[in-house]
């Protein structure tokens, strides 16, 4: 019932519905400074810190099937991340929750993409007394770190040799950020090297993560997933959750770069695409070449769960 095609197409009739939709909201709808938009027409403020100097923090919660999921988790790091970073929300959580289903409900998208940034506002930080910061929330047609068609035979990805992860004393990665330039550069050279996905080394031999997802290894039935230098996936909070429902070992520790390379099985994962196999790593195979059996069952696993009442709650549609 959870099969990889039965998950995938069922998706795909959904967004054919969403597509043919004349509802104007259904390509996504954006709130900003208390007001609605369609996404193609939202503005901020170019005067805001977060555009100007990346001085944010965000949260990318998903609405699967109708369902939000895991939304309290994501808030919670999110007001975690804002804590980190000295921002103040400027709505409390009950608002937040309340105007993100509005927004879904209005749009009529059944499986979204949302996305919260708090941004320090239109002062520069060294204003820091008298600033208000702003909130922006966003829906949209669900986005996908790797297109359905190739999650169902996995993706080419590389580790960087030109650049390293930031490391954790210049940005804390578990504060959900914006400052992109080592993932841009993982991905130019994932391009030059004729891969798709990049996995940034930490320096020290260590595998860390990627632009928007983090990295599990799978060796003799055991997973594991980097502690250090990395964000605290919500997505991965699941497939650990999965995989050990499912009686796998789970380890979160360092991982050498070296494991990757002696790895059974690799996937990356993330809100935005879920559970995505890598079956080749510096244009060798991973394993067999295949989307292996421990990932796929992972993969159902982490679908399944977004039907879960623990895990997500029905959105009430007009
Ligand atoms: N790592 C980074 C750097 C990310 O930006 C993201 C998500 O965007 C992830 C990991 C995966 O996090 P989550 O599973 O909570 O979406």
């Amino acid at each position: 019932m959870y099969s990889m095609e039965a998950v995938l197409g069922a998706h795909q009739k959904r967004n054919e519905l969403l597509t043919a939709s004349s509802n104007p909201l259904a390509g996504g709808v954006a709130w900003i400074e208390g007001e609605l938009y369609p996404l193609a027409e939202a503005r901020i403020p170019i005067l805001d810190q977060g555009f100007l100097r990346s001085d944010l923090t965000y949260d990318v919660p998903a609405v699967w099937d109708g369902r939000f999921f895991r939304l309290d988790d994501h808030l919670d790091r999110l007001e975690a991340s804002c804590e980190k970073m000295r921002l103040k929300m400027p709505l409390d959580r009950a608002s937040v929750r309340a105007k993100l289903v509005e927004m879904v409900a209005k749009s009529g998208i059944r499986d979204a993409y949302v996305e919260l940034i708090v941004t320090r506002g239109l002062k520069f930080i060294r204003e820091y007394q008298s600033y208000e910061n702003n909130l922006y929330l966003m829906v949209m047609p669900y986005v996908w770190a790797m297109r359905p068609e190739m999650q169902m035979t996995g993706g080419p990805a590389v580790v960087t040799r030109t650049v390293r992860r930031t490391p954790p004393g210049a940005m804390d990665p578990t504060i959900k950020n914006l400052q992109w330039g080592d993932f841009v550069r993982g991905w130019l050279e994932a391009m030059d090297r004729g891969a798709v996905y990049s996995l940034l080394p930490d320096g020290d031999g260590n595998i860390t993560e990627g632009g928007g997802y983090n990295v599990c290894v799978i060796k003799d039935g055991v997973l594991s997933t980097p502690s250090r230098g990395v964000l605290e996936g919500v997505t991965r909070k699941t497939v650990l959750e999965v995989a050990a429902a499912k009686g796998y070992k789970t380890v979160v520790d360092f991982v050498p770069v070296d494991a990757l390379y002696h790895a059974d099985e690799i996937f990356i994962c993330t809100t935005a695409g879920g559970v995505m196999p890598i079956t080749e790593l510096d244009g060798q195979k991973v394993g067999g070449g295949q989307v292996g059996p421990i990932t796929r069952q992972i993969w159902e696993g982490y679908w399944e769960a977004h039907y879960d009442p623990k895990y997500s709650f029905a959105i009430d549609y007009p």
